[in-house]
């Protein structure tokens, strides 16, 4: 992908676990290197399709004037995560803030803190049978767009669908959606079970009746199994509620344990359904 480099912008702060250093000040320098397709805006010679790295500089300032941090790994992860929502242009940035007058009581060139943050595509299965099942959809994506670390980037139809499981019960709304994410997995899983709980999903019976369940679907191509996630979640290819929506939103993204497109797994789904 296309980079754009900053090389050790100067910028006079006070970060530091010392109390001089909160009052005195010093000086730290950053590097940072913005992953971006460039394209568009080199044959254009257009400077709005690219990302402005004299707004990046400043923004850099302003953020680290603003707030004081103890260590700079809170210092370069903020950083980082406020540039990427920030530009929306940029996909991933490798950032280092270095802090040469570091006091040690020894000499030294500098000493750094080094991060690589990107943008992850996520997809998660919404679904809901209890109370205005509509409005509680409409809810849970409100608050997963709310999340300054998540931005929703497409929702499918919504689908009235058979409740699966064999508990007698009322039929769901569900919908598949497309977000973009610097949550790791299990920072978005807490995420959804937060919603979840602020949505009141009742729980009382397995596979019963649920005001919201949300599922992380897909994390971009990772094959994750831990004792509380397993992605690709392992019902996708028995979910006609999932594979449906699935194929409205991404058609052609490919299960990376199956090899197989998400419209594939439909048709041998919906195929063996006839048999
Ligand atoms: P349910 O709401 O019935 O789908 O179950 C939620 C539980 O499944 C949670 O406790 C999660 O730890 C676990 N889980 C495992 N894999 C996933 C996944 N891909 N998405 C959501 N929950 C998952």
């Amino acid at each position: 992908m296309d980079q754009i480099k900053i090389t050790n912008l100067e910028v006079f702060c006070h970060h530091g676990v010392y109390r001089e250093e909160n009052v005195l000040g010093q000086k730290f320098l950053v590097s940072v290197i913005l992953y971006a397709d460039l394209r568009k805006a080199a044959i254009k010679d257009d400077l709005t399709q690219s990302v402005n790295y004299g707004e990046v500089c400043h923004f850099i300032k302003e953020q680290m004037e603003k707030e004081t941090f103890k260590l700079i790994e809170t210092l370069t992860e903020h950083l980082a995560r406020k540039i990427l929502i920030q530009f929306p242009m940029i996909d991933k940035i490798q950032l280092e803030v270095k802090k040469p007058w570091a006091p040690i009581l020894l000499p030294l060139e500098t000493v750094s803190v080094v991060m690589e943050r990107s943008w992850h595509c996520v997809y998660l299965s919404i679904g809901s049978n209890m109370g205005d099942k509509e409005n509680n959809l409409n809810k849970a994506i409100e608050l997963l767009d709310l999340d300054d670390l998540c931005k929703v980037t497409n929702i499918s139809s919504y689908l009235v669908t058979d409740p699966v499981g064999g508990v007698e019960q009322a039929d769901f709304l569900n919908a598949a959606l497309e977000l973009k994410t610097l949550r790791t997995p299990k920072e978005l899983l807490e995420l959804i079970q937060q919603i979840e709980n602020t949505l009141k999903r009742v729980r009382t019976i397995h596979w019963g009746p649920r005001t919201i369940d949300l599922d992380i679907l897909f994390y971009d191509q990772e094959v994750i199994k831990t004792k509380e996630l397993t992605i690709p979640h392992p019902e996708i290819k028995n979910r006609e509620f999932v594979l449906s929506p699935m194929c409205e939103i991404a058609p052609a993204l490919v299960h990376p344990v199956y090899g197989k497109t998400v419209c594939r797994l439909y048709e041998e789904l919906a195929y063996s359904a006839n048999e």
